[in-house]
């Protein structure tokens, strides 16, 4: 069931909750709270950061010369209808279904093959080949948009995608259940972890609530799913070198970041460079040549 109708206004009760999380201090275990106090004008949404291609700056760098592999992984935040009032903010990362298909189906003709995190792993560390011209899909945060409007498309084009969830969000208002979450299991889609309030990770100075927002939101997850939780995804892509390693401690295979290169080293398993989708065909097309 849709967890709610696009009929609504949506700016008055989806994209609020939105701008409101992201203010949470880490140490606050509930955002809703903070959400019916909070009131943000659509100009203040600062979780779309995560969403406008920022580096980190404390990004790590390769310093070796191993080999490396070109896998562009895609980052997808919001796939529904736009309205008119969508602010920029929103424009810059969204894309209406009708183009998300277009660009699954674009992937097809071109020659693409979608793979997931484990083949890239698998690549890296083993040697295991991948197919040719390899991309991955993966979607941020859990709104319930996506399983309304993008996992339909992705079960047509049978393309397995990695959701990102942080565990604060599951079963509330406007994100996706824990029954929409093993859908998306069943289906072949892949659970990741986005911590499990999606703070920035570099501003907690303490390491228990890093260790907290890192660990617990994998053991949160694997426990109420039922299944072992392999990635890591940094909210707003921001780490430090130590908070790689602590993903690392906690049992990840890998991480994403939010830095593009499209090139992927094993030295880099957990700071994968990603971007985010573009939001028009054409965009996509050139960014993903055919040849
Ligand atoms: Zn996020």
């Amino acid at each position: 069931m849709p967890l709610y109708s696009i009929g609504m206004p949506h700016r008055d009760h989806l994209y609020p909750l939105l701008a409101a999380f992201c203010i949470v201090n880490a140490a606050s275990g509930i955002f809703l709270t903070q959400v019916q106090a909070a009131h943000i004008s659509q100009n203040d949404q600062s979780i779309y950061a995560e969403g406008i291609g920022t580096s980190p700056a404390t990004f790590i760098r390769a310093t070796s010369s191993e080999g490396t592999i070109n896998l562009p992984i895609l980052v997808y935040h919001i796939v529904r209808p736009s309205y008119p009032d969508d602010s920029e903010a929103v424009r810059a990362i969204a894309l209406t279904p009708e183009t998300f298909d277009a660009e699954m189906q674009y992937l097809a003709e071109a020659g693409y093959h979608i793979v997931l995190f484990s083949d890239l792993e698998d690549n890296l560390r083993n040697n295991k080949p991948l197919p040719t011209k390899p991309i991955l899909i993966s979607f941020d945060d859990g709104w319930g948009d996506q399983f309304t409007y993008a996992f339909p498309i992705l079960k047509k084009y049978k393309y397995p995608a990695t959701f990102f969830i942080f565990t604060n969000s599951i079963d509330h208002k406007s994100f996706m259940s824990l029954n929409e979450l093993r859908e998306l299991i069943a289906a072949g889609m892949v659970i990741g972890s986005h911590s499990r309030s999606h703070p920035y990770l570099t501003k907690i100075p303490d390491s228990a609530d890093l260790w907290d927002e890192i660990y617990t939101s994998k053991i949160t997850l694997e426990k109420r799913l039922g299944i072992t939780i392999n990635q890591f995804a940094y909210p707003f892509g921001q780490y430090t070198a130590a908070i790689a390693m602590l993903v690392e401690k906690a049992g990840y295979r890998s991480a994403r970041g939010d830095y593009y290169t499209g090139e992927q080293k094993v030295s880099r398993l957990y700071e994968l460079s990603a971007l985010n989708a573009p939001t028009t065909l054409a965009l996509f097309k050139k960014s993903f040549p055919a040849r």
